[in-house]
């Protein structure tokens, strides 16, 4: 099969990618992104932020003190931050505030999982960790 997320041809075990779309997807991503995120979105990590990118990838950051700076959450998004109006209960969704004036990429796991119309790198934090 193909996998839907990293399109690799793989002979493994296939795994439903759900949330990032209804497709199947192979053993590394399931471990390295879809797995991560369930746990996320179930709320069970509220010591580290999510980070979609816009090259399909997956990231969770630790703020370097209890909570964010102003400068790490710049940092993530590559540029100035927005709070983006996405209701996730107990997270607050940033993205870049210039991100279609500097022609950011599409941001289709945004998209995907949360039906986002985003451009650059969006990070959902939760509040616990947002100064
Ligand atoms: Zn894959």
């Amino acid at each position: 099969m193909t996998c839907s997320l990293c399109n690799k041809e793989t002979l493994g075990e296939s795994h439903n990618a759900h949330p990032i779309g209804n497709k199947e997807c192979c053993s590394e991503c399931n471990s390295s992104s879809v797995i991560p995120l369930r746990l996320f979105l179930s709320g069970l990590y509220q010591n580290k932020a999510l980070v979609l990118k816009t090259d399909n990838s997956i990231d969770f950051i630790k703020p370097n003190g209890t909570k964010f700076e102003l400068d790490e959450l710049q940092n993530q998004v590559n540029g100035y931050i927005e709070v983006y109006p996405l209701r996730i209960p107990g997270h607050i969704v940033l993205v870049n505030e210039e991100g279609l004036i500097k022609n950011m990429d599409f941001n289709y796991l945004a998209s995907r999982i949360f039906g986002m119309k985003a451009v650059g790198p969006v990070m959902i934090c939760p509040e616990g960790i947002f100064e």
